[in-house]
């Protein structure tokens, strides 16, 4: 039978590309949990359409590096300098990013914010006709087209006036905020009907897809149903798919003999010590510091364990030109400066702060060896992070404390210990209970979450969003 034709829109294709002379790139294919997500999906042949994250402003250099991309079924976007800017550095990350995650709307530089907004909502809107125009010219009938994320909100409907038989799904990797939240977006009416032309709208959470309701009902004065919500008889369809991680390609990981060794080495570095472990991209999101003074708390009220713990937190650096990320930072590095100063000894300190990242096999063998993983995101849309290790612990069998803000929380909530990450007692507490925890209570704790993470897995969750579009699809022509 003829696969079905999947083509996958995001911002940034799965792909770094480095030019190497006029006509010629080297590219390098990030093995994410999307890209293995869709690669493992039964009955569809995918595409990969977005932006390289490169400025190729001459007609030599877009051929040459369209033609390279191919090979790994993927299609441009090119966009300029200045739409870049615009777009991505200020819409969706400086804006749409810290609304989302309950961060608000700038502060500080309130009225120039305030002025450059709608200059920041066209560019957006621009950017977003611009990946239009590559699907419609890649488009052929039949074809489901699977917009990702907060940078593509305006795409929906810029497909369907093109054509509105096309199958358009739109699924949001962050959280989707209260209706209250979303109130204060100068373009919220806007952005909610050109998300509402999208057959299929999917979230991580129950709660997003409530939320994404709930102001389609108080802005747009439409009507909720449990199906969705409804424009004058037409239904778009929302709804929760909670993504995954590829749990195999991580055990897999830990069977091989470079990982052994890593395994082996940390195991001895570390030995006679508890090893706790964090893993953030350095975003105000992720709650490092809260997550570092919950730690010095129990350190202050757990003097017996001082020299019996180490706090491993890899962070991992992320839009270091933007003064706030700075900001946080340096206030990391002052926090973790005064506890190392402060418990440390001559041969020992209690945390071990990394700005950096660290590559995959790396990665693993932290998982495997880690007694307590600590996730205190302030909001997360999911944390593919808290995932990962609890693949990595089949032997271990480790405690995962997990903030209640992450979607994740909604998935791994029988197994992990769920704590408010503002509440820098209540997580010292947690750190103490896990640290102490009896084995049968850890291993049965990590029974739920290992079962959860082994069977949701990123195939199943790409193949279900796409059976659903399909669906909805059907549905929809037999009510007509
Ligand atoms: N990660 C990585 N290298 C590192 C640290 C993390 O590749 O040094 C990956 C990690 O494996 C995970 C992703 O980064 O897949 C982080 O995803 P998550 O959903 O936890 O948070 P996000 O960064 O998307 O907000």
């Amino acid at each position: 039978p003829v696969k079905q034709r999947l083509l996958v829109v995001a911002n940034r294709l799965p792909v770094s590309a480095v030019r190497r002379g006029e006509d010629s790139w080297s590219l390098d294919i990030s093995a994410g949990g999307l890209v293995s997500a869709l690669l493992g999906v039964r009955d569809v042949d995918a595409k990969w359409i977005g932006w390289a994250g490169v400025n190729v402003p001459d007609e030599v250099g877009q051929r040459a590096l369209t033609k390279a991309l191919a090979e790994k079924r993927c299609i441009p976007v090119f966009l300029d300098e200045e739409i870049v800017h615009q777009y991505y550095n200020g819409y969706c990350n400086n804006i749409l990013w810290p609304l989302f995650h309950y961060l608000g709307l700038p502060q500080e530089d309130r009225l120039a914010t305030t002025r450059s907004f709608q200059s920041q909502f066209d560019a957006y809107k621009r950017a977003n006709q611009m990946f239009a125009d590559v699907v419609n010219e890649h488009y052929e009938e039949g074809d489901v087209v699977w917009c990702h994320d907060y940078h593509l909100m305006f795409l929906p409907k810029c497909l369907k006036d093109f054509n509105g038989k096309m199958k358009v799904g739109w699924f949001l990797h962050t959280p989707f905020p209260s209706s209250e939240i979303h109130r204060t977006l100068p373009s919220r009416s806007e952005l909610l009907k050109s998300v509402l032309a999208a057959d299929l709208v999917g979230f991580h959470t129950y709660d997003y897809a409530r939320h994404f309701v709930s102001a389609c009902t108080r802005i747009l004065g439409l009507e909720g149903t449990p199906e969705g919500v409804e424009d004058q008889g037409k239904l778009t369809r929302v709804a929760a798919f909670p993504i995954g991680i590829d749990s195999d390609r991580f055990k897999r990981a830990l069977e091989l003999p470079a990982v052994k060794v890593h395994i082996n080495e940390l195991t001895q570095r570390f030995a006679g010590r508890k090893v706790m472990l964090g893993v953030d991209r350095l975003d105000m999101i992720k709650g490092i510091p809260q997550k570092i003074l919950a730690f010095e708390k129990f350190l202050e009220e757990n003097p017996e364990w001082r020299d019996k713990v180490v706090l491993l937190q890899i962070a991992v650096p992320t839009r270091t030109d933007v003064p706030e990320y700075q900001k946080l930072t340096s206030q990391v590095h002052e926090i973790v400066g005064r506890i190392n100063g402060r418990f440390g000894t001559l041969t020992a300190v209690p945390i071990h702060h990394l700005d950096r990242s660290l590559d995959f096999h790396a990665l693993c063998a932290l998982y495997a060896v880690t007694d307590v993983a600590l996730v205190t995101s302030l909001r997360d849309g999911m944390n593919l992070v808290s995932y990962e290790f609890v693949a990595c612990q089949g032997a271990k069998k480790g405690v995962l404390i997990l903030s209640e803000f992450a979607g994740a929380a909604q998935s791994l909530g029988a197994g992990a210990l769920l704590v408010n990450p503002w509440n820098v007692t209540e997580v010292a507490k947690s750190i103490a209970y896990a640290l102490n925890m009896p084995s049968d209570e850890r291993e049965k704790r990590h029974r739920h979450n290992y079962a959860h993470v082994t069977t949701h897995t990123a195939q199943d969750w790409a193949e279900t969003f796409v059976s659903e579009l399909n669906d909805t699809v059907v549905e929809a022509q037999l009510r007509t």
